[in-house]
């Protein structure tokens, strides 16, 4: 568990590769498991039942923040006042189940897949990712900026 060395070197390639990597990178606050037990949607209060479609925000020294549905996550930092110093914001890849930056990942509204909450909106890490998720054709990429605000690429290091 004490793999300092040279992560500094590796953080861009760790964000860009995948989110169980940077689980090993000591800089920005790092996504928590989503455990066996029920977390609730900090916005819509339902239980997150399917990883694949979950979303957070971990901030250093608070308790990970969790979300059912990528649309609860938008929804909530539109109107959140404050997020807490070093917080970022990590959505599941729909493939792998694997917590990506959601700066950097990669978005698809799919309107024949079925959300927790009727976003219709998956995250990959790349968008190899994306072609590789069997749920996927038919969907169209969003832009970041079209799911969240501007400063949500304060997760981007
Ligand atoms: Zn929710």
């Amino acid at each position: 568990m004490m793999r300092t060395a040279a992560r500094a070197a590796r953080t861009v390639a760790v964000v860009a590769l995948s989110a169980a990597a940077a689980a090993c990178n000591t800089g920005p606050a790092k996504p928590a498991a989503l455990g066996g037990s029920a977390e609730a949607c900090r916005h819509c209060r339902m239980i997150v039942s399917n990883p694949r479609f979950a979303a957070q925000i971990a901030a250093p020294g608070e308790d990970p923040v969790f979300f059912d549905d990528i649309g609860c996550l938008s929804t909530y930092l539109h109107s959140a006042a404050a997020r807490p110093a070093g917080s970022v914001a990590y959505v599941a890849d729909h493939r792998t189940g694997e917590w990506v930056p959601a700066a950097v990942a990669v978005f698809t509204v799919v309107p024949s897949l079925e959300t927790p909450m009727g976003s219709h909106v998956v995250a990959h890490v790349t968008a190899a990712s994306r072609d590789a998720d069997p749920s996927t054709p038919g969907g169209r990429a969003v832009p970041l900026s079209a799911l969240f605000p501007p400063d949500i690429s304060e997760g981007r290091r």
